[in-house]
């Protein structure tokens, strides 16, 4: 390895520069293709996005939603359909017009969301009420042509998802399936990686194009900027109706689908496990996705060489035997101490060490990669360790991670622009109007980001902006 080890930056000082670091040196993504706006996935980067990846399509498989894959391109006349949701996306879209010398008879667009690629096939293949609820979902990545200011991982004209896309007999049902997608979300995003996240509805004007209404996902990064890492939306029968999905209901009547999207930001999320977790040393990762979770290191002599590599030998077998992803680093170029600075970079979140002292005295030492603390234990209880020690990483970094989870409330102008030097999420009592949320952009280039789910908040006072009656708690702040 050529380049230096070690993070130069202060996390805590210069967020930005750390969080570039970071995917520079732990390998993540290699940023200098020659597209603006597109990235390469590195072995790192794509094992941990894989692993993601799978915690999601077990949650959607066990409730019945299935694999597929569309094309990647679609034709200029099923795009075009739907004309809420074309003008939407009409300024952000690639289009392929030429095939070799000739001239496409018509246009393509690359997908940058897969409704109208998926919608005409669901209006030939979904006949009954005995198909519903039909879901499917694809992985895979969708394009974008953004203006904006491009940042790894956070926002590329290229990005990896997962979209679901269900069809439901009733509008009820859809705004159902909506709630579901929130338990998915739920237990991958917050039980199994450590990210907190609030899930709310955005305004009215806010709304996904085509969509009746549109949920989302958000955490804070330590910038104290909001982060949508993924959202869901109620189609309502926006799309059904003009690609004509039907089905015969019980009663022999032809009757409109309703249905749903719904898009975990695959990539935002890998970057929220970057930012959120990490720390000056590098990543930390969660041990649900870390690539490898354990790395074992040799320590030895000339004399006890043999007798060290016997026994990581042993120890490599017995933890890949319980299936845990190991990883024995028997490099010799490198000395123990430059390896564990590489492993601590990667955010690998175990490390063994294995030297003779250890194995006179029958024991192992182990660093976790959170505290950075090493702990001997018995060779007899190393799994029973191991186990409780990966559990004992994921609840650390849920409750430092919660516990910098920013949300404030702000009863007047004066005390927003206080609290918004903090950063995160605050909470202000609302009319609701686009009219003051335009205000609020242009003043303090903040963004309504919408009311909380599944909860009442009383409300008390007047709209922040314009002092007329409050009509909802809503959640604001600066966003990426
Ligand atoms: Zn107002």
């Amino acid at each position: 390895m050529s380049k230096e080890l070690g993070i130069k930056t202060s996390k805590k000082k210069n967020f930005s520069k750390w969080y570039l670091e970071v995917i520079e040196k732990a390998e993540i993504l290699d940023t200098r293709y020659g597209v603006k706006g597109f990235q390469i996935f590195l072995p790192t980067g794509m094992l941990a996005i894989d692993n993601i990846v799978r915690l999601f399509e077990d949650s959607l498989q066990e409730r019945g939603h299935m694999p597929c894959l569309f094309p990647t391109v679609i034709p200029q006349s099923y795009f075009k359909k739907e004309s809420v949701h074309i003008k939407g996306f009409e300024n952000e879209v690639f289009w392929i017009t030429h095939a070799g010398k000739n001239k496409l008879d018509e246009k393509l667009v690359l997908r940058p969301t897969s409704e109208t690629a998926m919608y005409p096939m669901y209006a030939l293949w979904i006949r009954s009420y005995t198909n519903l609820p039909f879901k499917l979902y694809q992985k895979g990545t969708v394009y974008r042509y953004e203006t904006k200011m491009t940042k790894p991982l956070i926002r590329g004209r290229e990005f990896y998802w997962i979209e679901d896309h269900t069809a439901q007999k009733s509008w009820e049902d859809a705004e159902k399936q909506t709630l579901e997608d929130s338990e998915i979300f739920k237990e991958v995003v917050e039980d199994a990686l450590s990210i907190p996240y609030l899930f709310l509805k955005r305004p009215e004007w806010d709304k996904f194009p085509g969509a009746d209404n549109t949920y989302a996902f958000e955490t804070v990064l330590p910038d104290g900027l909001i982060l949508q890492i993924g959202t869901t939306h109620n189609l309502g029968r926006n799309f059904s109706k003009v690609f004509k999905i039907k089905y015969t209901d019980k009663d022999g009547k032809k009757k409109l689908v309703s249905q749903t999207s719904y898009g975990p930001g695959i990539s935002r999320i890998l970057a929220s496990v970057i930012a959120i977790h990490g720390d000056d040393r590098g990543l930390i990762f969660p041990p649900t996705i870390a690539p490898i979770q354990i790395v074992i290191i040799p320590i030895f002599t000339n004399e006890s060489k043999t007798k060290v590599y016997e026994k990581c030998a042993e120890v490599l077998g017995k933890l890949e035997e319980k299936g845990f992803r190991v990883h024995l680093d028997d490099r010799e170029q490198y000395t123990p101490g430059f390896k564990f600075h590489e492993w601590e970079l990667r955010g690998v979140p175990i490390r063994i060490e294995i030297g003779p002292k250890d194995i006179e005295k029958k024991q192992i030492s182990i660093v976790r990669r959170d505290f950075l603390e090493r702990i001997q234990i018995e060779e007899e209880r190393l799994e029973q360790q191991i186990t409780e020690t990966l559990d004992s990483i994921n609840y650390q970094l849920s409750k430092r991670a919660r516990e910098s989870f920013l949300i404030q409330s702000a009863k007047d102008y004066d005390e927003l622009k206080t609290k918004l030097k903090i950063g995160g999420f605050i909470k202000i009592p609302f009319c609701m109007r686009e009219s003051c949320a335009k205000k609020l952009k242009e003043k303090l280039g903040i963004d309504v980001r919408g009311t909380i789910v599944g909860k009442r908040e009383e409300v008390n006072g007047k709209c922040i902006v314009c002092k007329n009656k409050a009509k909802e708690i809503a959640y604001v702040g600066r966003s990426y």
